[in-house]
């Protein structure tokens, strides 16, 4: 199929397309959209074949529910059997904005969307063009605009190469400004648990709510049949061709083990400045402790490690507190879980 590319600037001056995009969107068809997470692999929500085409495009599996994305917050009352006083917290606190709440699902909410599940993944993104595109069209089912099992995608360059052709068209908005996916927490269950980390953290949750329980799922490797409470946590995620471990320890250590190295097609990926002490390529990730810069960069250094042909890659460990939590969680998967401490 042929993949329209939408280049949008200015809200006002590129209606016309941001309207072509909900037309399609509208008709059934697949707009990937810019978000203020990553990109969004966008369908009608409640049309389970438009959401079908979802799942064909990316090769994700049917069992990985779908986040259904919202313009307003009236519009959960449509989606869920029922809102908890929870949600409504969450909501007044950080919405529009990278948090995905889980609630029961209301009858509209097709069983494809949901794979089956009795709950619903929720979010209002903040994106502008987003925004306007679900205003425009109907709630989107949106998953991130990648290949399954590759790392999410964070600008528009990034969805076609992995979706041109897949999909109908792909919205350009630029490079999204968070660049790992949004938390997720349910408050489907007796306590608020966080499901996966984002640019909401950890701490938020429980300045917000009180007690906010985190899944095991998020720190650690969830064995074959297990039963998960995220079902995308426990499939091969964000992993580059080359082999991925994490190296935790300081600056110093890290670099005194990388350059100690050898063999074909070693890369490090790193903070910036320490690629000048490295003596094997590197790519860098963000800054040395500033975990905002570090999620930014995160997918695209992932990918860019792919074009230079890397075989091995060391990573430097960010650290595990706040937005460096999600950080971790997707190098992990990145890594396979293999961690070396020095
Ligand atoms: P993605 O949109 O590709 O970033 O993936 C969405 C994430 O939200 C996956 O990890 C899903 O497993 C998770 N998710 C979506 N819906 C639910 C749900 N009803 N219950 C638990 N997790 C969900
Ligand atoms: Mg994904």
């Amino acid at each position: 199929m042929d993949t329209k590319l939408f280049v949008v600037q200015d809200i006002e001056k590129d209606a016309p397309l941001l309207q072509e995009a909900a037309d399609i969107l509208k008709r059934g068809g697949l707009v990937a959209i810019p978000t203020e997470t990553v990109y969004g692999l966008a369908a009608d929500a409640l049309n389970p074949e438009a959401v079908k085409k979802i799942f064909a495009a990316k090769g994700r599996p049917a069992d990985n529910p779908l986040i259904v994305h919202i313009a307003e917050f009236e519009e959960i009352y449509g989606l869920a059997s029922q809102v908890p006083e929870s949600a409504k917290i969450l909501a007044e606190r950080f919405w529009p904005g990278p948090l995905t709440m889980i609630v029961p699902k209301g009858e509209s909410i097709p069983d494809i969307t949901s794979a089956g599940l009795p709950t619903v993944a929720i979010r209002m993104p903040s994106h502008p063009i987003a925004r306007e595109i679900i205003r425009r069209s109907c709630p989107l089912a949106a998953p991130s605009a990648n290949l399954s099992g590759s790392p999410s995608t964070t600008t528009a360059q990034h969805c076609i190469h992995d979706l041109g052709g897949r999909v109908d068209a792909i919205v350009d908005g630029g490079e999204c400004r968070f660049g790992v996916e949004s938390t997720v927490i349910t408050l489907a269950g007796k306590k608020p648990r966080l499901l996966r980390p984002g640019a909401i953290t950890l701490e938020e949750l429980r300045d917000a709510l009180g007690e906010v329980e985190m899944d095991k799922a998020v720190l650690s490797q969830i064995d074959p049949g297990e039963r998960v409470s995220s079902p995308g946590m426990k499939y091969k995620h964000y992993a580059p061709k080359a082999k991925v471990v994490i190296v935790d320890g300081d600056s110093e250590s890290f670099l005194r083990f990388l350059n100690e190295q050898t063999g074909e097609g070693i890369f490090g990926l790193v903070f910036s400045g320490e690629e000048e002490r490295a003596n094997k390529p590197c790519v860098v990730y963000g800054e040395n402790d500033e975990d905002v810069t570090q999620a930014h960069r995160l997918f695209a250094a992932l990918r860019e490690l792919d074009e230079r042909g890397a075989k091995l890659v060391y990573a430097r460990c960010p650290h595990k507190e706040g937005v460096g939590l999600a950080v971790y969680n997707r190098l992990l998967r990145a890594a396979a879980f293999e961690e070396i401490t020095l």
